[in-house]
């Protein structure tokens, strides 16, 4: 083991490593690229059409978000190469959480002035954007990501909305192209008719990446994140067979910059696999990691509360009785005051919306009807998750 200084690590451009990093280049999504291209190329012709609409789907990891921002990066930039004027925005629904909040943020990025958040109706809002994209002569390419969260808990009026904008102002219908992300596309079977009839458009689907993909993603990933041969090549093909399991680019980055932290603190001179069995053992894939990250604090600590009872029973389900008991032992040793009745039931059925856990009327027993809550991931692998986030986070 050599000795390094604390701040000679081994990664010299940690910010690679980020998430929200969006590469230039993208391999293996080529094709998907040229489908989105082939898709809005009407935008070059100068048409006085409709501006196209496009759906990315895939599961999660499978590069919709990077590839939808690089997608809109790029296309800007040749759209203003040939002399049109354009913009790109991105706003994140499940972030933003409500229609009237994704319009908002859609405003604000259009305009350079602040634009007052409240106050505002959805109607008003409605109202103000068209007038934006009406008044600003820019083809504005939009990405709406994860969509299926608003459609899930709104319904279907904002894609109804900005399916429709051409009918109530046809240049800003002209100017508003978008790009809408949802995981699964099953989620436009719920939309009322006359919404359907113009939110279907062309699906650019990203299938799942294979081992040897995600080994090639990585591989640029480690170039670019750390020092010269500071990862060993057998850490890269561990990492890739791990997560080429599942397909999710995203756990492959996870594993790669937790086993790089486990072999900093190590203070050894590189990554090996050793260090990502570590990792994947601290962070044991879950399908659903990424919700976890944007629950708030007492969604978190009732997640974790629930992990824990099931685990410690052995029964599929819980009474809310036991639940609340549960949540109320784990908000005292984190030295949190406990929510009350109706505030648990509505994070209840807010993590039952995001399939985080399950709910079924159970009958029988003294009380007739009641309501029983299971988990719909594995219990250990919920829980580990719950606890490296430390502290239970502060949102
Ligand atoms: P999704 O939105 O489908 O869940 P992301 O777009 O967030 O997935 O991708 C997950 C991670 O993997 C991100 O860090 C992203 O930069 C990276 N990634 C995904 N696909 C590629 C690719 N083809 N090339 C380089 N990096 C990629
Ligand atoms: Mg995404």
């Amino acid at each position: 083991m050599s000795w390094r200084s604390l701040d000679l690590t081994l990664m010299r451009n940690p910010e690679v490593l980020s998430l929200d990093y969006v590469p230039i280049d993208l391999p293996h999504r080529e094709t998907e690229m040229r489908q989105l291209e082939r898709v809005f190329s009407i935008l070059k012709k100068g048409a006085n059409l409709v501006a196209p609409k496009v759906y990315v789907t895939g599961d999660i990891g499978a590069g919709k978000t990077v590839l939808a921002k690089r997608f809109g990066m790029n296309f800007e930039e040749e759209l203003r190469e040939i002399g049109v004027k354009a913009c790109h925005i991105y706003v994140n629904c499940r972030l933003e959480g409500t229609p009237l909040n994704v319009l908002t943020a859609m405003i604000r990025q259009l305009r350079s002035e602040q634009f007052p958040l409240r106050g505002f109706s959805i109607e008003e809002a409605v109202d103000a954007f068209i007038r934006c994209l009406a008044e600003i002569d820019v083809c504005v390419i939009a990405v709406m990501d994860e969509l299926d969260h608003i459609v899930r808990k709104y319904g279907s009026y904002l894609l109804y909305v900005l399916t429709r904008i051409q009918e109530k102002n046809s240049s800003a219908g002209r100017r508003l192209a978008l790009v809408f992300i949802v995981r699964n596309i099953s989620i436009l079977q719920t939309l009322d008719a006359s919404t359907l009839s113009t939110a279907m458009s062309p699906v650019v689907k990203l299938r799942r990446y294979t081992a040897s993909e995600i080994c090639d993603i990585i591989g640029t990933r480690a170039e670019m994140a750390f020092r010269e041969n500071a990862v060993s090549p057998e850490a890269i093909s561990l990492i890739s067979n791990i997560a080429g399991t599942y397909g999710d680019a995203r756990y492959a980055i996870e594993l790669l910059t937790r086993a790089g932290i486990f072999a900093d603190f190590e203070q050894v001179d590189a990554v090996e696999p050793e260090h990502v069995r570590q990792a994947s053992s601290i962070l044991p894939y879950s399908a659903s990691s990424e919700d976890i990250l944007f629950l708030n604090k007492h969604q978190r600590l009732l997640l974790l509360a629930i992990a824990r009872a099931l685990q410690s029973c052995n029964d599929a389900y819980l009474s809310i009785v036991d639940i609340e008991s549960a949540y109320r032992v784990v908000c005292e040793e984190m030295a949190v005051k406990p929510r009350g009745h109706t505030q648990l039931w509505k994070y209840l059925r807010e993590l039952s919306d995001l399939g985080l856990i399950s709910r079924q009327v159970s009958y029988g027993g003294r009380k007739g009807k009641v309501t029983v809550i299971g988990l719909a991931i594995p219990a250990l692998a919920l829980r580990s998750k719950l606890e490296s986030l430390g502290a239970m986070g502060s949102r």
